[in-house]
């Protein structure tokens, strides 16, 4: 009966206090502030007209100064109803300086009847309300009224109105509400912090189920495309007559969606790291964009869905970061097209955004209060006719694995982390985000992007090109690199999955003579070993790392002039950048498209050629210069032609000690020689010898047989063949 009288008390108060929308949280604090109030006031009220009646007028009437205050606040508070923390401390501050001046009018603590204890209620409410600071402030100001009122007390005059007997039953009743006062914040606290545990208990358990969901998900989401890529290669394996053409569809379909799905999560976590960082070009965004969706209208067509991509500018130049924008795009297309019905409309539209915060109007932006400062915005638009979501349920479509409901109940694929991709991408870019929706009906979610005009003009990244397949294949078609004839290069391949090494030696076949490490260390040994013409190093592998490989073989002078390609699974930017940083010469993520590998090959062996035509001039030219040399690979040259320098003249000097003397042995000079200069070691030797008899007979007058056998040739006819041949004029018409 109680109960039931108090939980309808409880309503009807409830009702009188909120506002419509408000927190739960803020409702508590609002029933709290009444709770402190509201009881006092008749019973103080009371116990002073009764006071007055026992004889102590001035009690009495402090007792209705008192509750006439408490009345009046909670009058002002039921009014506004709003800002209760407010409230409550004034009511605090107000109890101990009543408490205060109540007891230097009495004439101090002792004869005050534990009017003191008053202030130490007041203090102990602020434990309710406050933030540690403040609470921490009004105990001080009670202390310090104490210790005053202490101080103070051999001047004060009691009052002739309070006798023993009066001291004692009004000390009685202040210790009685001080005790309750204190009972009733350490069952508040205990509730509490009960309440707190059962509310975390219950938080992990919800977040477990999330969990699990998500891994459920997430399995689906990888097993599905691989389910489809391994049927489909089995059974063009069987009936590839059949089966070729669409199988083939299909895996690079899935292969794509698995490839989408690596990003989305790697993007994910290095969002959340705070790793990521914005790499800004300036171009056409439009442009851009139009290039971004367009795989998604095959998608959407496959559906029977309408894509429709409507700009309000033909060309914006802007700042922006290609890979992110990429990402934004794709992660709300797909979920369009994922969420829509077949035979609907999906829309695209990019227009001018306006500077007022798109989260005030009807919808939902994680970020309400983020205003975007500069003076154009560019907003993008997504809109769909899709199933929508419930109003309630658009502030969690941003959190971690979160899935609508409808969504779980129709078995939707999905991971639940698209759209908090996007939010922390678009807090990233500084921009905003907002979503509208209406169940039944659709969404649409907008992106504002703060426009700039700062970075360089750049061409956006030949990756992120959406026609980059086309524009390799035109490279490849119109490109005839390798000369027939030509003995081929040797690859030398760094991986440990036996399938990739397999599908690359089909990619290269007829091109390169193929070598194979199973892991780093071996891959070095290898490497140092044969000098191949060109290194495929995996990234990820055991033992040493692609990184690692990379940096020991191009710090090495007998390797470092080695073109390395690095491949790896991880896409990201920061990977590339440290391939580099070790002296990668390409960088390719998993998987990688063949023509592109071939294409980047076929140009680093050009690139060498080129490097070859160089380092010959470089050959005679620093003969006689001192040039300081720039990289591993001159320094190389510079030390044989020092040692060359030296041993000229010996005709007994060969290849063999001219290895022995750089520190390899006769192959290992070989190969690196003919990579850097194209010739091989016996033709440098002759050639250097041949360099500085060219110089002998323009500064010197010595005849030519002397000079032949000054530099080392013990037959001066065969020196005049070979000068001839390496210079195109004898000797003597050179003298002449
Ligand atoms: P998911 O991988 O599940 O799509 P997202 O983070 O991209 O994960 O989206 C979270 C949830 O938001 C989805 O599960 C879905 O319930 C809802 N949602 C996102 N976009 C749309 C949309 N265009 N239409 C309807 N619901 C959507």
């Amino acid at each position: 009966m109680f109960l039931l009288i108090q939980k309808k008390f409880d309503y009807r108060l409830e009702k009188q206090l909120s506002f419509p929308g408000e927190t739960l949280d803020k409702l508590a604090v609002k029933k709290r502030f009444w709770w402190a109030v509201a009881p006092a006031i008749p019973i103080v009220g009371l116990a002073g007209i009764i006071t007055c009646f026992l004889g102590l007028p001035t009690v009495g009437l402090l007792m209705a100064i008192f509750s006439g205050f408490e009345l009046i606040l909670l009058v002002t508070f039921m009014i506004i109803r709003r800002k209760a923390a407010l409230f409550s401390l004034i009511n605090q501050y107000f109890f101990v300086l009543f408490s205060f001046a109540g007891v230097l009018y009495f004439g101090g603590i002792i004869h005050s009847g534990g009017l003191v204890f008053v202030g130490l209620v007041g203090a102990l409410q602020s434990l309710f309300f406050l933030k540690p600071a403040q609470i921490r402030i009004i105990f001080t100001i009670y202390f310090l009224t104490v210790v005053a009122e202490a101080l103070l007390q051999p001047r004060l005059i009691p009052l002739p109105e309070i006798t023993p007997k009066a001291n004692l039953i009004l000390f009685v009743l202040h210790f009685l509400v001080v005790a309750l006062a204190i009972y009733t914040v350490l069952s508040f606290y205990i509730t509490e912090s009960i309440r707190i545990k059962e509310k975390e208990a219950k938080r992990l358990q919800e977040l477990d189920t999330i969990k699990t969901n998500f891994f459920t998900n997430i399995t689906h989401e990888f097993r599905t495309p691989l389910t489809v890529i391994l049927g489909m290669s089995d059974l063009i394996s069987k009936n590839s007559g059949r089966y070729l053409h669409q199988g083939l569809k299909l895996i690079h379909q899935n292969g794509i969606r698995l490839l989408h799905l690596i990003n989305q999560i790697l993007d994910l976590s290095k969002l959340e790291a705070k790793s990521m960082q914005n790499h800004f070009i300036q171009n056409d965004i439009i442009s851009f964009l139009r290039q971004a969706t367009e795989p998604f209208k095959h998608l959407a067509d496959g559906k029977n869905i309408r894509f429709h991509f409507l700009s309000d500018f033909n060309i914006f130049r802007m700042d922006f970061d290609a890979e992110k924008i990429t990402s934004l795009v794709s992660n709300l297309m797909s979920n369009a097209i994922k969420y829509s019905d077949t035979d609907s409309d999906i829309y695209f539209t990019v227009s001018e955004g306006s500077k007022t915060n798109p989260g005030n109007n009807s919808g939902f932006s994680p970020f309400p209060d983020r205003i975007i400062h500069t003076e154009r915005i560019l907003k993008l638009t997504v809109k769909d006719r899709g199933c929508g979501i419930p109003e309630q349920e658009l502030p969690r479509i941003f959190d971690r694995y979160y899935q609508t409901e409808n969504v779980n109940r129709n078995h939707q694929n999905g991971t639940g982390i698209g759209l908090l991709v996007v939010k922390e991408l678009v807090d990233l870019l500084k921009g905003n985000l907002h979503v509208k929706s209406v169940p039944g009906k659709g969404s649409e979610f907008s992106v504002l992007l703060p426009v700039t005009n700062n970075a360089i003009e750049t061409e956006i990244h030949e990756s992120l090109k959406f026609g980059f397949k086309e524009l390799l294949q035109e490279d490849i078609e119109n490109h005839n690199f390798m000369e027939p004839g030509i003995e081929l290069p040797h690859l030398l391949i760094i991986e440990d999955n036996d399938d990739v090494v397999t599908y690359i030696r089909c990619v290269v076949g007829g091109e390169f003579l193929v070598d194979r490490a199973m892991d780093g260390d071996q891959g070095l040994n290898m490497a140092m070993k044969m000098i191949p013409d060109m290194i495929l190093a995996d990234i990820m592998m055991p033992k040493k790392d692609g990184f690692e490989v990379c940096k020991t073989l191009k710090e090495d002078f007998r390797t470092s002039h080695i073109p390395i390609i690095l491949l790896s699974a991880k896409a990201d930017k920061e990977s590339q950048i440290t391939g580099i940083g070790c002296g990668a010469d390409a960088y390719l993520s998993k998987p990688f498209d063949p023509k592109e590998l071939m294409v980047r090959m076929r140009s680093l062996i050009e690139t060498r050629k080129k490097l070859i035509a160089k380092y010959r001039t470089y050959a005679i030219a620093t003969i006689t210069d001192e040039m300081e040399p720039v990289n591993p690979d001159e320094l190389f040259l510079r030390k044989l032609k020092e040692i060359m320098g030296v041993n000229y003249e010996d005709d007994s000097f060969d290849t063999n000690q001219l290895a022995r003397n750089i520190g390899l042995s006769r192959v290992q000079l070989f190969r690196k020689l003919k990579a850097l200069t194209g010739a091989s070691a016996s033709h440098f030797i002759r050639f250097y010898r041949l360099s500085r008899a060219k110089e002998k007979i323009i500064r010197t007058s010595e005849n030519i047989s002397e000079i032949a056998f000054g530099v080392g040739f013990k037959d001066p006819a065969y020196f005049t063949r070979a000068f001839n041949k390496e210079f195109g004029i004898t000797p003597s018409s050179l003298r002449e």
